[in-house]
């Protein structure tokens, strides 16, 4: 199975059907049921790879009546082997994106589920950090900042969702001058849940444009 769904496009077939499963529960009438599923059909039968088995199972069970939230995330587990996930990185390539942190603390990868990921954020809560590593122009690269330990409720810099967000200070080098300047945005507190709410790309390559610190020429 060749993966072909993108991390962001996996999010947002996710957001479909789980905004569908709410439908089911909130509307009586079999008509406007019948309408509001077509209108999902309609949203992610052009995301998904017409040639394979599981896209024809998926929309299959996507016809059923009032698909309970468990039958949905049954479904979706079907679409998982399709979607082009974020990579592991070694310890040795993280090192390397982050050269001057000394001690880099590492993330969880065993709790991942890199099929949500489009980047990658974890929190270093002892010292207030965290780090991001986040596709942009072709390659990888990494952006650590200080994270408040303050949590407030606003819209996320990044996923462009309401949530629980904290102040990411992180410090960029403008290009010559030799002067640093501190740039301050509003992100999630949790990268996964950010993840799981990102299905627009260019969201996250407009943050990564204002935060990522110039190249070196
Ligand atoms: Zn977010």
């Amino acid at each position: 199975m060749k993966p072909t769904i993108t991390t962001t496009e996996y999010n947002y077939i996710t957001q479909q059907v789980n905004d569908l499963t709410s439908a089911y529960l909130a509307v009586n009438d079999f008509q406007v049921r019948l309408a509001v599923r077509a209108k999902t059909i309609e949203r992610v039968t052009p995301l998904l790879p017409s040639d394979e088995l599981n896209t024809q199972h998926f929309l299959a069970g996507l016809e059923t009546d009032r698909l309970s939230r468990k039958a949905a995330a049954k479904l979706l587990e079907l679409l998982v082997p399709m979607v082009d996930p974020f990579p592991v990185l070694s310890t040795k390539k993280l090192a390397k994106l982050f050269r001057k942190v000394k001690k880099l603390k590492q993330p969880e990868w065993a709790g991942l589920k890199r099929y949500e990921l489009t980047y990658l954020g974890w929190n270093d809560g002892g010292n207030q950090k965290k780090y991001l590593v986040a596709p942009y122009q072709g390659r990888l690269i990494g952006i650590q900042g200080e994270l408040s330990p303050q949590t407030v409720k606003g819209v996320c810099a990044i996923c462009q969702t309401i949530g629980n967000v904290a102040l990411f200070l992180s410090t960029t080098k403008s290009s010559g001058l030799g002067t640093y300047t501190k740039k301050g945005n509003y992100i999630c507190r949790d990268s996964n849940q950010c993840n799981r709410q990102l299905t627009d790309p260019q969201a996250l390559t407009d943050f990564l444009t204002v935060v990522q610190p110039q190249r070196k020429n």
